[in-house]
């Protein structure tokens, strides 16, 4: 299942106290609607999951592909989340980072370290995990038919639980709003 996630609020991260305030609401919002969104907080445990399965083989695959880079994706514009990045850490469970918005937007990501991403996959930003890059598709053309199952197979679990929580959030915050 896919969500369209337009129809959920813009998080303008031009604009830092709106930004900071549209977080805040929507963490009062989780703790304050804890119960009618049990649904929400199950998909949440279950997309957390699927990151925490996913994560090795993607860290193979970056670690093979990513120092022969000459074009790096992890710039400061992709480490920002959306509306439903929020969403999706409260409904994990897990605090949304501190971003500083502050920044060259084209610059080397914030959360970017000698060793990699400094948060945990399921604190990323969604895209930061579902972009693939082209030679990164071709190391999983060309490698281990096994690994190429699984990648399939994990890649579709990931937006399909996601899709999941995002619908199930709607039903009950559209009322809300
Ligand atoms: S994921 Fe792809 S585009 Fe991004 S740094 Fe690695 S090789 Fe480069
Ligand atoms: S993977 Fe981490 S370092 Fe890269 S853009 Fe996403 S948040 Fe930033």
């Amino acid at each position: 299942m896919s969500f369209d996630t337009t129809k959920l609020p813009f998080l303008n991260f031009r604009n830092e106290k709106q930004f900071n305030d549209q977080i805040q609401e929507l963490k009062k919002y989780f703790r304050r609607n804890e119960n009618a969104l049990i649904e929400v907080f199950k998909r949440g445990d279950e997309l957390k999951e699927i990151f925490i399965e996913m994560d090795p083989m993607l860290q193979e695959l970056t670690q093979k592909i990513c120092p022969y880079c000459g074009n790096v994706c992890c710039a400061n514009r992709h480490g920002l989340p959306e509306f439903a990045d929020i969403v999706a850490f409260l409904a994990m469970k897990e605090e949304p980072p501190t971003y500083k918005l502050n920044v060259d937007l084209r610059a080397i990501c914030q959360f970017l370290s000698n060793n990699g991403c400094i948060l945990p996959r399921y604190r990323r930003p969604y895209r930061c995990t579902w972009y693939f890059c082209e030679p990164m598709l071709l190391e999983v053309d060309i490698g281990p038919i096994k690994r190429y199952k699984e990648f399939l197979r994990l890649v579709k679990a990931l937006a399909q639980k996601r899709g999941e929580l995002l619908q199930a959030f709607y039903q009950i915050y559209k009322e809300y709003k």
